[in-house]
Protein backbone atom coordinates (compact mmCIF):
# COMPACT_ATOMS: atom_id res chain seq x y z
CA UNK A 1 0.00 0.00 0.00
CA UNK A 2 1.17 3.49 -0.91
CA UNK A 3 0.13 6.26 1.34
CA UNK A 4 0.87 9.64 1.74
CA UNK A 5 -0.28 12.08 4.79
CA UNK A 6 -0.93 15.86 4.88
CA UNK A 7 -1.67 18.20 7.53
CA UNK A 8 -0.11 21.32 8.48
CA UNK A 9 3.08 21.38 10.57
CA UNK A 10 2.01 20.31 14.10
CA UNK A 11 -0.81 17.87 13.23
CA UNK A 12 0.61 15.07 14.04
CA UNK A 13 1.80 13.80 10.77
CA UNK A 14 4.92 11.87 11.66
CA UNK A 15 3.05 10.14 14.59
CA UNK A 16 0.39 8.86 13.06
CA UNK A 17 2.60 8.05 9.85
CA UNK A 18 5.03 6.05 12.12
CA UNK A 19 2.03 4.20 13.39
CA UNK A 20 0.31 3.22 10.01
CA UNK A 21 4.45 2.44 9.49
CA UNK A 22 4.10 -0.63 12.11
CA UNK A 23 0.42 -1.47 11.89
CA UNK A 24 0.69 -2.38 7.66
CA UNK A 25 4.53 -3.23 7.68
CA UNK A 26 5.25 -0.28 5.58
CA UNK A 27 8.46 2.12 5.40
CA UNK A 28 7.72 5.53 6.71
CA UNK A 29 9.58 8.26 4.23
CA UNK A 30 9.25 12.26 5.81
CA UNK A 31 11.58 14.75 3.54
CA UNK A 32 11.34 17.03 6.14
CA UNK A 33 13.57 14.29 8.19
CA UNK A 34 15.81 13.66 5.06
CA UNK A 35 16.90 16.83 4.96
CA UNK A 36 17.10 17.08 8.83
CA UNK A 37 19.84 13.83 8.78
CA UNK A 38 21.49 15.82 5.95
CA UNK A 39 21.93 18.81 8.13
CA UNK A 40 22.76 16.62 11.25
CA UNK A 41 25.16 14.82 9.71
CA UNK A 42 26.60 18.42 7.71
CA UNK A 43 26.54 16.47 4.11
CA UNK A 44 26.81 18.73 1.19
CA UNK A 45 23.04 18.65 1.01
CA UNK A 46 22.71 19.56 4.83
CA UNK A 47 24.42 22.42 4.32
CA UNK A 48 22.25 23.60 1.19
CA UNK A 49 19.28 23.36 3.15
CA UNK A 50 20.44 24.31 6.21
CA UNK A 51 19.15 28.27 5.80
CA UNK A 52 16.23 27.63 3.82
CA UNK A 53 14.76 25.28 6.86
CA UNK A 54 15.80 28.04 9.45
CA UNK A 55 13.81 30.78 7.61
CA UNK A 56 10.59 28.46 7.25
CA UNK A 57 10.74 28.27 3.86
CA UNK A 58 10.30 25.62 1.16
CA UNK A 59 13.61 23.65 -0.28
CA UNK A 60 13.42 23.86 -4.31
CA UNK A 61 11.25 21.28 -5.52
CA UNK A 62 13.66 19.97 -7.67
CA UNK A 63 16.01 19.14 -5.36
CA UNK A 64 13.03 18.00 -2.54
CA UNK A 65 12.07 15.47 -5.45
CA UNK A 66 15.38 14.17 -6.41
CA UNK A 67 16.38 13.01 -2.71
CA UNK A 68 12.60 11.69 -3.13
CA UNK A 69 13.27 9.90 -5.93
CA UNK A 70 16.29 8.68 -4.65
CA UNK A 71 14.95 7.46 -1.21
CA UNK A 72 12.36 5.55 -2.72
CA UNK A 73 14.72 3.86 -4.77
CA UNK A 74 15.93 1.86 -2.49
CA UNK A 75 14.81 -1.65 -1.42
CA UNK A 76 12.93 -0.80 1.52
CA UNK A 77 10.07 1.36 -0.19
CA UNK A 78 9.13 -1.30 -2.36
CA UNK A 79 6.95 -2.90 0.07
CA UNK A 80 4.79 0.35 -0.01
CA UNK A 81 5.16 3.85 1.93
CA UNK A 82 3.79 6.30 4.16
CA UNK A 83 4.95 9.23 2.90
CA UNK A 84 4.59 12.41 4.95
CA UNK A 85 6.14 16.09 3.81
CA UNK A 86 5.28 15.54 0.16
CA UNK A 87 4.21 16.96 -2.47
CA UNK A 88 3.81 20.26 -0.86
CA UNK A 89 2.33 22.24 -4.11
CA UNK A 90 1.25 21.90 -7.54
CA UNK A 91 4.62 21.56 -9.44
CA UNK A 92 5.98 18.69 -6.81
CA UNK A 93 1.98 16.93 -7.14
CA UNK A 94 3.17 16.92 -10.92
CA UNK A 95 6.61 15.06 -10.29
CA UNK A 96 4.83 13.06 -8.49
CA UNK A 97 2.22 11.72 -10.53
CA UNK A 98 4.79 10.92 -12.89
CA UNK A 99 7.00 8.91 -9.90
CA UNK A 100 4.37 6.57 -8.67
CA UNK A 101 0.83 5.97 -7.84
CA UNK A 102 -0.86 6.24 -4.34
CA UNK A 103 -3.62 4.20 -3.08
CA UNK A 104 -5.18 6.78 -0.61
CA UNK A 105 -4.12 9.98 0.80
CA UNK A 106 -4.23 10.80 4.68
CA UNK A 107 -5.59 15.03 5.35
CA UNK A 108 -5.12 15.54 8.99
CA UNK A 109 -7.48 18.55 9.82
CA UNK A 110 -6.17 21.14 12.84
CA UNK A 111 -6.58 24.95 13.18
CA UNK A 112 -4.48 26.92 12.74
CA UNK A 113 -4.73 28.43 15.96
CA UNK A 114 -3.90 25.03 17.59
CA UNK A 115 -1.23 24.60 15.38
CA UNK A 116 0.66 27.64 16.69
CA UNK A 117 -0.08 26.51 20.33
CA UNK A 118 1.12 23.54 19.50
CA UNK A 119 4.57 24.01 17.61
CA UNK A 120 5.97 26.99 19.64
CA UNK A 121 5.68 24.69 22.74
CA UNK A 122 8.48 22.31 21.03
CA UNK A 123 11.45 22.26 22.32
CA UNK A 124 14.04 20.23 21.33
CA UNK A 125 17.64 18.45 22.71
CA UNK A 126 20.77 20.56 21.35
CA UNK A 127 22.67 17.55 21.44
CA UNK A 128 20.60 14.32 20.55
CA UNK A 129 17.21 16.04 18.58
CA UNK A 130 14.79 14.76 20.77
CA UNK A 131 11.63 16.23 21.10
CA UNK A 132 9.55 17.57 23.84
CA UNK A 133 6.72 19.77 24.67
CA UNK A 134 6.19 22.11 27.42
CA UNK A 135 2.43 21.68 27.15
CA UNK A 136 2.01 17.28 26.29
CA UNK A 137 5.38 15.91 26.55
CA UNK A 138 6.86 17.45 28.96
CA UNK A 139 10.84 16.71 30.02
CA UNK A 140 11.33 15.52 33.72
CA UNK A 141 13.36 18.40 34.13
CA UNK A 142 12.39 21.16 32.44
CA UNK A 143 15.03 22.56 29.79
CA UNK A 144 17.10 19.58 30.37
CA UNK A 145 16.89 16.48 27.93
CA UNK A 146 15.40 13.02 29.27
CA UNK A 147 17.98 11.02 27.03
CA UNK A 148 20.81 12.94 27.17
CA UNK A 149 21.08 15.71 29.92
CA UNK A 150 21.61 17.99 27.57
CA UNK A 151 20.12 21.49 26.73
CA UNK A 152 16.53 21.95 25.91
CA UNK A 153 16.25 24.62 22.74
CA UNK A 154 13.21 26.21 20.62
CA UNK A 155 14.10 25.58 17.54
CA UNK A 156 14.07 28.62 15.02
CA UNK A 157 11.38 26.58 13.09
CA UNK A 158 9.07 26.69 15.96
CA UNK A 159 9.35 30.45 16.63
CA UNK A 160 5.83 32.01 16.03
CA UNK A 161 6.67 34.17 13.25
CA UNK A 162 8.72 31.09 11.51
CA UNK A 163 5.33 28.97 12.61
CA UNK A 164 2.59 31.75 10.56
CA UNK A 165 4.99 31.97 7.69
CA UNK A 166 5.30 28.10 7.06
CA UNK A 167 1.42 28.18 7.67
CA UNK A 168 0.65 30.88 4.90
CA UNK A 169 2.68 28.56 2.66
CA UNK A 170 1.10 25.34 3.65
CA UNK A 171 -2.33 27.22 2.64
CA UNK A 172 -1.16 28.87 -0.31
CA UNK A 173 0.44 25.35 -1.89
CA UNK A 174 -1.12 22.70 -0.28
CA UNK A 175 -4.73 23.47 -0.67
CA UNK A 176 -4.68 22.83 -4.25
CA UNK A 177 -3.34 18.92 -4.04
CA UNK A 178 -5.96 18.29 -1.29
CA UNK A 179 -8.36 19.52 -3.97
CA UNK A 180 -7.05 17.46 -6.50
CA UNK A 181 -6.98 14.33 -4.22
CA UNK A 182 -10.25 14.93 -3.47
CA UNK A 183 -11.28 15.03 -7.22
CA UNK A 184 -9.55 11.57 -7.20
CA UNK A 185 -11.85 9.91 -4.55
CA UNK A 186 -8.68 9.00 -2.59
CA UNK A 187 -8.54 11.60 -0.19
CA UNK A 188 -9.52 10.35 3.73
CA UNK A 189 -10.25 13.66 6.04
CA UNK A 190 -9.38 13.07 9.44
CA UNK A 191 -10.32 15.17 12.53
CA UNK A 192 -6.59 15.76 13.99
CA UNK A 193 -7.48 17.66 17.19
CA UNK A 194 -8.35 14.67 19.13
CA UNK A 195 -5.97 12.20 21.17
CA UNK A 196 -3.17 10.35 19.22
CA UNK A 197 -5.35 6.89 19.66
CA UNK A 198 -8.66 8.19 18.49
CA UNK A 199 -6.91 9.92 15.05
CA UNK A 200 -5.17 6.83 14.35
CA UNK A 201 -8.07 4.40 15.17
CA UNK A 202 -10.68 7.20 12.61
CA UNK A 203 -7.88 6.48 10.41
CA UNK A 204 -8.09 2.79 9.87
CA UNK A 205 -11.92 3.06 10.12
CA UNK A 206 -11.54 5.37 6.72
CA UNK A 207 -8.95 2.45 5.22
CA UNK A 208 -11.55 -0.32 5.35
P1 LIG B 1 8.71 19.18 7.73
O1 LIG B 1 9.33 18.43 8.85
O2 LIG B 1 7.94 18.31 6.78
O3 LIG B 1 7.91 20.37 8.17
O4 LIG B 1 9.92 19.78 6.85
C1 LIG B 1 10.89 20.63 7.40
C2 LIG B 1 11.50 21.50 6.32
O5 LIG B 1 12.10 20.67 5.30
C3 LIG B 1 10.51 22.37 5.57
O6 LIG B 1 10.25 23.57 6.25
C4 LIG B 1 11.23 22.59 4.25
O7 LIG B 1 12.24 23.56 4.36
C5 LIG B 1 11.87 21.24 4.02
N1 LIG B 1 10.97 20.34 3.26
C6 LIG B 1 10.42 19.17 3.70
N2 LIG B 1 9.62 18.62 2.76
C7 LIG B 1 9.66 19.47 1.70
C8 LIG B 1 9.04 19.48 0.42
N3 LIG B 1 8.20 18.52 0.03
N4 LIG B 1 9.33 20.52 -0.42
C9 LIG B 1 10.16 21.50 -0.07
N5 LIG B 1 10.75 21.56 1.13
C10 LIG B 1 10.52 20.56 2.01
Amino acid sequence: MKLVIMGPPGSGKGTQAVKLAQQFNLCHISTGDLFREARRQETPLGKLVKEIMDKGELVSDELTTQVLENRLSKEDAKKGFVLDGYPRNLSQLNSFNEITNIDFVIELIVRDEEVVRRITSRRTCEACGAIFNTIFIKPMKPGICDKCQRKLVQREDAKPEVVKERLRIYHDQTDPITKSYMEKGILLRINGEQPIQKVFEDILKKLN
